[in-house]
């Protein structure tokens, strides 16, 4: 009974430490909701996420900033074993913008000495993610494990194809509800415009790359979802293809759309994320049509016949190389 009284004791004393310290509104310091912010590139690597000289990469100094303006403690780091099973417990949410099959080392010459993900790490993310913690992808976030219809790539909804040359274009929001994206309007901007293939059925389209104009193969298409949300089992996933250039990181609608997603992966907004792809890009059956992709599968991502049969004739990788060429 002793052992009872005293361990309901702590419990309550914990509970109201806890209380204290994180009174609505006025989370303290060392109850910061932690995020990592995963930069390893075992493919392509982007400036942006390019240490020289042991400093932090441009796009994680933005992001470290953004994270102390606004209450969060952002880790910025290459080091693949932070996503072990011991050690993913550590996460509120997880912010990719890293590139290949992330169980490989990076290239030497990138510099990047830290270990790899593990496949189990691998694992391991994907069910933290299933199991309720967020995740966004940035940019290149949707150029990680394109082998075959990967799970990463089916969680996060969309896969990188292939981007033309940098130019300018207009985003159209979509969705004018998202919460922290009330009032932004349509944008035109200087960017490196990925365009996506395998994108998944069932996201809600926040923001729509409009291809009229564009220069380049990939662009012909009907305007195609560039950020997106949607529900991966209890977590939130958002993605946006904002993020190759540096002027682009010092954008504040960059910053704009990254912290409504990164306070909507973290639960502390609500949003209606019911799948639009019908209703705002309904077109699926051209969305790959112009480089030889796939179309969106109507029901069951895992079965894309379509896929399959672009990957037999080699259309995507013709495609990939000629954009890395360009890189
Ligand atoms: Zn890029």
């Amino acid at each position: 009974m002793k052992g009872f009284t005293s361990r309901w004791a702590a419990r309550m004393l914990a509970a109201l430490v806890l209380f204290a310290v994180c009174a609505p509104g006025q989370c303290a310091e060392g109850a910061k909701k932690k995020i990592l912010y995963f930069t390893k590139s075992q493919g392509f690597q982007h400036s942006a996420v390019a240490r020289k000289d042991g400093q932090p990469a441009y796009s994680e100094k933005v992001l470290a900033e953004l994270g102390k303006k606004h209450g969060y403690e952002i880790v910025c780091s290459k080091d693949g074993s932070l996503l072990n099973p011991d050690k993913i417990g550590q996460w509120d949410a997880f912010i990719f913008y890293a590139t290949g099959d992330l169980t490989k080392p990076a290239p030497e010459k990138y510099g990047d000495k830290e270990p790899p993900m593990t496949p189990e790490g691998k694992q391991a993310l994907l069910d933290a993610i299933k199991n309720g913690k967020g995740f966004m992808g940035v940019h290149a976030g949707n150029d990680a494990f394109r082998e075959g219809y990967d799970p990463f790539i089916q969680m996060l909804g969309g896969e990188f194809h292939s981007h033309g040359a940098q130019q300018k274009s207009w985003s159209r929001i979509v969705d004018k509800k998202f919460p922290g994206l009330e009032g932004l309007e349509d944008f035109e901007m200087m960017e490196e415009w990925y365009a996506p293939t395998d994108i998944n059925p069932d996201i809600h389209v926040i923001i729509l790359q409009d291809t009229k104009g564009m220069t380049g193969k990939q662009y012909e298409r009907p305007p195609y979802p560039a950020t997106w949300a949607r529900m991966h089992g209890k977590g939130r996933v958002f993605y946006t293809s904002l993020g190759h250039r540096e002027d682009v990181w010092d954008n504040p609608i960059t910053h704009q759309v990254i912290l409504a997603g990164l306070k909507w992966i973290l639960g502390e907004t609500q949003a209606d994320v019911s799948p639009n792809l019908q209703q705002v890009a309904p077109q699926p059956e051209q969305f790959m049509a112009a480089v030889g992709g796939a179309a969106p599968a109507a029901k069951e991502p895992a079965a894309t016949p379509a896929k399959d049969e672009a990957k037999k004739t080699g259309a995507k990788k013709t495609v990939r190389k000629k954009t890395e060429a360009k890189k």
